[in-house]
């Protein structure tokens, strides 16, 4: 049903184009010409402009060929993690890794395959479908600001697919909500072998903060990391400052709160005890914190419509797709919260953001043929109901 050899070669030269965030302006003109080859009328948008980068957003319209019909929308991102330039795709049978000096990139190249694979096979094979809207973003590895920035008063589409995560089989329909966290400490600056008695170590108030924070699984539904420590200059210095970001997560909003509350006082209560007079100057320990939310939860149940469309279209292939809560967030947080009701689908990428990265195309060329079964179906239902 789909080419195997044409997705497989699409993808590795995607991946081989760097497109770090804020830097996706090369691949965004390799998709932009690939859509516009398929039909497409495309744009770019000004979301590189708002966040700093070097390109917009891909928006590519492809007129269906059931007139009138509701558009559907298909999302990637474009954007690759550090270090992901210079990718040299290593290739064993099916297997697709990195050489291990870089991320493969399949997050979320593959993604952009299976889109452009699936468009091809709905041309080619002359299968009836609706309008689609697909939307290729900018800048999601860096707080789904691509995503943010789309402008959807645009786009017709109000559900859709985003395929940005690992197995086909699996359906992401439930995201966290997820705070982003910094800190800065300050203490004194004092020669450490000289007069530590006049300093108070940020370093130390930063690491009694931490030493009492829970971290890293909280519970089933929430998560916490502090995930960047940077400060101090010499070793003969008591440190005035530290800088720290961090982050939690979690599927409830209520345990959001508690995480993030017990994050902060962590820190002030490490700090209330560190106080020195120098001088007859009182100076105490101080903690700043900085808390954003990064982005809301998602949560598509099992009997909307796209994620009932993604159940018949995988049965139809004699397949079972099962719907799952991911611990990660995705453009599909976005979109939801913008109108666009759409969960995330599988494409094989594996070990991602690692430099152990890779991608077994077979579970790619599933994720494309489930797409175009998805739109397929979607194309029988429409005029059926007509
Ligand atoms: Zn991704």
């Amino acid at each position: 049903m789909i080419n195997q050899e044409r997705i497989k070669n699409l993808l590795l030269e995607l991946i081989k184009i760097d497109s770090h965030s804020r830097k996706e302006r090369e691949v965004a003109q390799v998709v932009k010409r690939r859509c516009e080859q398929l039909g497409a009328e495309v744009e770019i948008d000004d979301a590189g402009e708002k966040v700093g980068g070097n390109t917009g957003n891909v928006i590519a319209r492809f007129r269906g060929t059931i007139p009138g019909a509701e558009p559907i929308m298909m999302s990637a991102h474009m954007d690759t993690v550090v270090p992901g330039e210079g990718v040299r795709p290593i290739i064993e049978g099916d297997i697709i890794r990195s050489d291990g000096t870089t991320v493969l990139g399949g997050d979320d190249k593959s993604g952009i395959a299976v889109i452009l694979e699936t468009i091809a096979c709905l041309k080619e094979q002359n299968i009836p479908h609706t309008d689609i809207e697909a939307v290729f973003s900018i800048c999601e590895e860096v707080g789904l600001l691509g995503a943010k920035n789309v402008d959807t008063s645009r786009l017709r589409a109000r559900y859709g697919l985003v395929f940005d995560s690992d197995d086909p089989g699996f359906l992401f329909t439930k995201g966290p909500s997820a705070n982003h966290l910094e800190f800065r400490v300050y203490g004194l600056e004092s020669h450490a072998g000289v007069a530590p008695e006049q300093g108070i170590s940020a370093i130390k108030v930063a690491a009694e903060a931490i030493a009492a924070m829970k971290m890293g699984r909280i519970d089933e539904e929430t998560t916490a990391n502090i995930g960047i420590i940077e400060g101090g200059k010499a070793t003969n210095v008591i440190t005035n400052f530290v800088y720290l970001k961090g982050e939690a997560r979690s599927l409830d909003e209520a345990k959001l709160e508690a995480q993030t509350r017990h994050m902060v006082e962590c820190f002030h209560k490490a700090a209330a005890p560190y106080e020195v007079t120098v001088d007859g100057k009182r100076t105490r320990a101080r903690v700043e914190e900085k808390v954003e939310r990064e982005y809301s939860a998602m949560d598509v149940p099992d009997s909307s419509r796209v994620v009932q469309l993604v159940f018949a279209a995988a049965a139809r292939l004699g397949r079972q797709v099962k719907t799952l809560a991911s611990g990660g967030g995705c453009d599909a947080n976005i979109f939801n919260r913008k109108g666009i009701e759409c969960a995330n689908l599988g494409t094989g990428m594996r070990a991602i953001h690692t430099v152990n990265e890779w991608l077994d195309v077979k579970d790619m060329y599933a994720s494309a043929e489930i797409a175009i079964e998805i739109l397929k179906l979607n194309g029988e239902l429409v005029q059926r109901n007509r």
